[in-house]
């Protein structure tokens, strides 16, 4: 006999959420998949080939940490093992359906809404895994690695355009037009939903621009997504 699925031998997880723009209720986060590689000038950056196409990797749902109302995360602790945290802004797509083998032209009917995110990221540890072959996850997937913004619900079939930007203490280190995005949005779910059932509730990061760079304990982390909204955060 199995046990009723309300009869867990301890409390099951919260499940965590980001704030709605214009709305009571709250997103809630079922897991988080990202694009690496999605803009030409980061992938060159890296070190990366520019024949090789966008990868996906992924964090757990409770990575996210959520901002308030007016978009700031708060303090976001400076994670253990590294010496390189890097900041890498993204616009971020929730999605409020599902589907697998979405074809591109459907794709942007699973969006929900957007929002901005930040992919923190453990860059020395990366390297040495990459350098290895290893998987990447103790330098992607670790506790608070996804700060977010709040959800804007997207206006139907239209993907966000223009400007992402993030600065350090005011200094701008990021800036670039989401049209340089190798997949595009649609695009991005339409790959995405080839390797995985996506359902509600699923976020998807889709890259970063150039200009990544190191964050050091007390950095005031501030970014956006034209139309989409802002984030700030300090690191702790
Ligand atoms: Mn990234």
């Amino acid at each position: 006999m199995s046990a009723p699925p309300n009869d867990f031998v301890f409390a099951p997880p919260a499940v965590p959420s980001l704030a709605v723009e214009g709305a009571a209720g709250r997103f809630p986060v079922r897991r988080i998949l990202c694009v690496g590689r999605n803009y030409a000038a980061h992938r060159r950056e890296m070190g990366g080939d520019d024949r090789d196409p966008p990868v996906f990797f992924a964090k757990p749902g409770d990575a996210a940490v959520a901002a308030d109302a007016a978009g700031s995360c708060g303090v976001v602790p400076y994670p253990s093992a590294t010496g390189e945290l890097h900041h890498e802004i993204e616009l971020v797509v929730c999605l409020g359906r599902g589907g697998r083998d979405v074809p591109v032209e459907r794709a942007l009917e699973l969006v929900f809404g957007y929002a901005v995110g930040v992919d923190l990221t453990r860059r020395d540890l990366q390297n040495k895994l990459k350098a290895k072959g290893h998987p990447w996850e103790a330098a992607k997937g670790f506790d608070a690695s996804a700060p977010l913004g709040v959800v804007r619900p997207a206006v139907s079939g239209v993907a966000p355009q223009g400007r992402i930007w993030l600065a350090v203490n005011g200094d701008a280190r990021q800036e670039a037009r989401l049209d340089d995005m190798i997949w595009s949005v649609a695009e991005t779910l339409a790959q995405a939903s080839r390797l995985w059932a996506l359902a509600p509730g699923d976020l998807v990061f889709t890259g970063t621009p150039e200009g990544v760079g190191p964050l050091v304990r007390g950095d005031r982390v501030t970014g956006g997504v034209d139309g989409v909204g802002v984030i700030a955060f300090t690191v702790g």
